[in-house]
């Protein structure tokens, strides 16, 4: 099969560089464009990185020496790849822009930028609990006058350590009327440099801008409905966040409690749905899609952050600690990868979906 060809905009981020990582050897992308802000622009790709490239592995030698872009030149873009990732770090109305350009130039955007997420009709997906969403796309396009193009984005990377587990109570018949949740987010979530070491060190920042307003308002688009050709949201839940940044590299957890709306699973009841948990992406066997969406551990201690991101290759959810709660009906600890399952990761699964349903 030949690949198809992949922008990264934003490829000097954190966000773009795990794009970079991840993308390497997939079997149905390869990446040929690479953009960034005018500062990158003009500089093969290491340069351009110099000092900040912060993964693991050595930069892949099919991207080393390709030269990085302006963001800005859609044209070029145009000529090199069929779709974008779009992992920008600018004004939300710029970056708004930027993206609808894109689409306006029959160039998907599979985005992970917060700016779109509230719009009408683009998507939040996550492709184990919303992949009908992807419906919107054809009348997002009809609203725009757009032919190939249009946008789609994932949600806030703090969200997908308890999205799942809910999801598939959810599907079990088991509805959630509140949860409260309580994050414990890593450094890599802020960028690079992000956070300046000699704030986090020996300390728990409880404050993250914006963070608690998207992990309890974006929950209900994902798990809404479309309607008369506009997404409704989803009133049965309610979401209390309290966002903290600590000193851990890669990995957000989540403390949460639920209360169901009537009737209760059990705690056995509850770790055989989530063991058996199984959606669209395992079943269309996406090349991202994690076997096992959510792995239960039995240990006191987990999950942890060290031994257990990197889980199905930082794409499944590690769940423990599930108890009774004394105030609502059942509390677990979630985590999640945040710059694999949280960003780059979902993005490339999210175009899997895509590109399995026709739309890339
Ligand atoms: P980052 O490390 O600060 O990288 C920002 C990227 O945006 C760089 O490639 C930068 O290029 C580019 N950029 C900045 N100004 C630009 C401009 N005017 N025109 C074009 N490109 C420009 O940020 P990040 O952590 O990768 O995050 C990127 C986006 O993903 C953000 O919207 C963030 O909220 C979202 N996100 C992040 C995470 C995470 O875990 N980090 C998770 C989910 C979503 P230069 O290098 O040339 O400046």
């Amino acid at each position: 099969m030949e690949k198809i060809s992949v922008g990264i905009l934003g490829a000097t981020g954190m966000v773009g560089q795990n794009y970079i990582k991840l993308l390497k050897d997939h079997p149905w992308f390869d990446v040929k464009y690479l953009a960034a802000s005018p500062k990158s622009a003009g500089k093969k790709y290491f340069e351009a990185v110099t000092g900040r490239w912060v993964m693991d592995e050595e930069i892949p030698e099919g991207v080393r020496d390709t030269v990085v872009h302006d963001a800005r030149d859609i044209t070029r873009a145009k000529n090199e790849c069929a779709f974008v990732f779009s992992s920008v770090e600018m004004d939300k109305q710029a970056i708004r822009e930027i993206e609808d350009e894109y689409a306006a130039a029959d160039i998907p955007v599979v985005s992970n930028n917060s700016a779109h997420r509230g719009t009408a009709d683009v998507p939040v997906l996550i492709p184990e609990i919303n992949p009908d969403h992807v419906d919107m796309i054809p009348i997002q396009q009809k609203n725009h006058g757009w032919k190939k193009g249009f946008v789609v984005v994932k949600p806030n990377c703090s969200l997908q350590s308890y999205m799942a587990p809910i999801d598939a109570l959810r599907k079990a018949g088991f509805s959630v009327s509140r949860a409260i949740v309580t994050t414990l987010q890593a450094v890599s979530g802020a960028g690079y440099p992000g956070c300046a070491s000699i704030d986090l060190i020996d300390n728990v920042i409880p404050f993250i801008n914006g963070e608690e307003e998207k992990s309890e308002k974006e929950p209900l688009k994902i798990f809404g409905k479309i309607e008369n050709r506009k997404f409704v949201d989803d009133d049965s839940i309610r979401i209390s966040a309290h966002c903290n940044r600590v000193p851990v590299i890669d990995g957000h957890s989540a403390c949460v409690s639920l209360e169901f709306a009537d009737k209760r699973p059990s705690l056995s009841e509850i770790k055989a749905i989530w063991s058996q948990y199984r959606c669209e992406p395992q079943r269309l066997e996406l090349p991202f899609a994690p076997h096992h969406p959510i792995v239960y551990r039995d240990e006191a201690d987990r999950p942890q952050p060290r031994k257990d991101r990197n889980v199905e290759k930082g794409m499944a959810v590690t769940v423990g600690r599930l108890r009774e709660c004394n105030v609502f009906d059942c509390r677990f600890v979630g985590l999640s990868h945040n710059t694999v399952r949280g960003a780059a990761g979902g993005g490339i699964l999210n175009a899997e979906l895509l590109k399995a349903k026709g739309y890339i």
